[in-house]
């Protein structure tokens, strides 16, 4: 057969099943879309206003409101913005389904990754669909003498529009919710995903349950609530660092990620140029009961939620921190795919790691003491960097604390000093302080400190400090000691060759092994009689085979 090439024809009829069906996993964003098209259509009136080209006539108490009605079973986005003409809804909302559908297939026809839809079409106003078997919207502009508008559609390829009923300006969009929106009947899942995407929108969301029962007290009077805005709509992460309070970090932090640990410190990004993009880093209290790490990096675009931790955009290791960051220059709706492919997001990615290094050196600096009450809490963090990324390892690598089993924090430097005579580019460690602790007071007694590297992440930090550093060696405590014995030994020539003799004689048939080294040296220790010592490579290798199941 010959090749051929073609356009696929595509019907819209069949665009909604499609929508439906790809979108469903992520179906709740359609409020995230509404609420964010009532917000730009508050925007824009108030735009024109301040241009004088819109009159408002006072009714300037811009807010979205979100009402839901299980009775009636509809969810319905009210907001005071600019409304649209009957020529607007042609042109908006009519021939959009049209270009955005189209749109749709022809990208969807090479893209596999189902998560990624949604983001890439920017599906907008027509996600309601994705929940609502019909959808209504009626408006008024807030052009002087404007006729109100009625628009509503099924789904399918036919819509109706009539006059509107309308007497203020703005838009009422009424979703009637079918069988695939059943979920946000409630109203504790409307409100929580709400408060999802839309906790910093810019202007206050307030949402209703129509058909709920009024709280009575006890003596059957209504209580009446004044209602409370969800969101915020000037979240901290925009003010000017210098005019943030110590109080109010915390108060943020509390609040957006439900953690009343307080943090250990935060970072405040605030950048307008190559680009733009403000937030806060937070570095959160180890939870040393389970010792679990559990970061959280929320990205924003222009105060809108887009996803959690996005690895493009934030560099892996900082994942362990909490946060968020908003960028409005990150085109909204892009594929994740688009973002790993993008020079922008890698650039993004390189500010931040910089800024937190930046910040790191800035408390080393201006107060070792402070940067070492820290340091438990933030190493994993600082030893994830340093593995997984080299720029950031060459700006924290000569702030890499070691804590020693006398309790105190050295650079490797340090500690070399400090054993100057006696280790040379040496460093002991222990894995395990409890098990190893004969060991430790060992070498304590030929004065020798040991740092502690116990946490899951310090072998592969150890191999990284060794491969960076190539002449220094990392050694446990109960591996290649002989040398350090050596040194310190005073025995008796002749009785030593003796007993070695005699004791070698034994371990080789205990062992029945023929080559076996036996080395006899004077423990400067009452606890310890003897040990016997596997090598710091071999016990390595052993580890490692262990790992791999070998
Ligand atoms: P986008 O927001 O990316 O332009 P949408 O599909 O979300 O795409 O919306 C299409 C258009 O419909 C908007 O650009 C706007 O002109 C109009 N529109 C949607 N919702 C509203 C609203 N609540 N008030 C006024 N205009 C609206
Ligand atoms: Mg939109």
């Amino acid at each position: 057969m010959s090749k051929e090439k073609g356009s696929l024809s595509i019907h819209s009829e069949n665009i909604f099943p499609i929508i439906k069906k790809w979108l469903y996993s992520d179906h709740d964003i359609f409020i995230r879309e509404l609420i964010s098209n009532a917000c730009d259509a508050i925007t824009k009136v108030k735009r024109l206003s301040s241009l004088g080209e819109a009159h408002l006539g006072g009714k300037t108490d811009f807010q979205v409101k979100v009402i839901l009605d299980t009775t009636a079973r509809t969810l319905k986005f009210i907001d005071n913005g600019i409304g649209m003409t009957d020529e607007e809804v042609k042109k908006y909302i009519n021939q959009i389904a049209f270009s955005g559908a189209e749109d749709f297939l022809k990208t969807y026809k090479d893209k596999g990754d189902i998560d990624q839809i949604i983001g890439h079409f920017g599906l907008g106003f027509y996600s309601a669909f994705m929940v609502a078997d019909m959808v209504e919207i009626d408006t008024l502009s807030y052009r002087q003498g404007a006729q109100g508008v009625k628009w509503r559609c099924d789904g399918g390829t036919e819509f109706e529009m009539e006059e509107g009923s309308r007497t203020h300006r703005g838009t009422e969009i009424t979703l009637h919710l079918g069988p695939d929106g059943e979920t946000f009947l409630s109203e504790y899942t409307v409100r929580s995903t709400i408060e999802k995407y839309c906790s910093f929108m810019p202007y206050p969301i307030y949402f209703e349950v129509a058909d709920k029962e009024p709280e009575k007290d006890k003596d059957g009077n209504i209580i009446i609530t004044e209602p409370e805005a969800l969101n915020d709509v000037l979240p901290l992460y925009l003010k000017q660092p210098s005019a943030c309070t110590d109080e109010e970090y915390k108060e943020f932090y509390r609040k957006t990620f439900r953690d009343f640990q307080e943090p250990l410190f935060w970072i405040h990004l605030n950048m307008d140029y190559p680009f733009n993009l403000k937030g806060i880093l937070y570095f959160p209290k180890l939870n040393t009961e389970f010792d679990t790490i559990e970061g959280r990096i929320k990205l924003y675009n222009s105060q809108v939620f887009i996803a959690d931790n996005i690895k493009e955009v934030i560099p892996e290791f900082l994942l362990l921190l909490k946060g968020v960051i908003d960028c409005p220059d990150l085109p909204l709706n892009v594929s994740r795919s688009f973002l790993q492919n993008d020079g922008f997001t890698k650039k993004i990615s390189d500010y931040i790691t910089k800024k937190v290094a930046d910040k790191l050196n800035g408390l080393f600096k201006s107060g070792r003491e402070g940067f070492e009450k820290f340091w438990d809490d933030i190493s994993p963090f600082i030893k994830y960097g340093s593995i997984k990324d080299d720029k950031f390892y060459e700006k924290i690598e000569s702030i890499l604390l070691y804590k020693t089993t006398d309790e105190q924090y050295v650079t490797i430097e340090e500690y070399l000093e400090k054993h100057t005579g006696k280790l040379e580019k040496q460093v002991y460690y222990v894995s395990d302080p409890v098990q190893q602790a004969q060991y430790v007071s060992l070498l304590k007694a030929h004065g020798v400190e040991a740092v502690i590297l116990d946490h899951s992440i310090d072998s592969a930090f150890i191999s990284h400090i060794e491969m960076k550093k190539n002449d220094i060696r990392f050694k446990r405590v109960d591996s290649d000691i002989s040398e350090l014995m050596k040194e310190q030994d005073q025995t008796d020539e002749e009785t030593n060759k003796v007993e070695v003799e005699n004791v070698t004689k034994v371990f080789k048939k205990a062992l029945a092994k023929e080559d076996c080294k036996i080395q006899l040296e004077s423990l400067k220790s009452e606890d310890v009689a003897g040990m016997i010592i596997l090598s710091e490579d071999s016990r390595r290798m052993q580890e490692m085979m262990k790992r791999y199941n070998m």
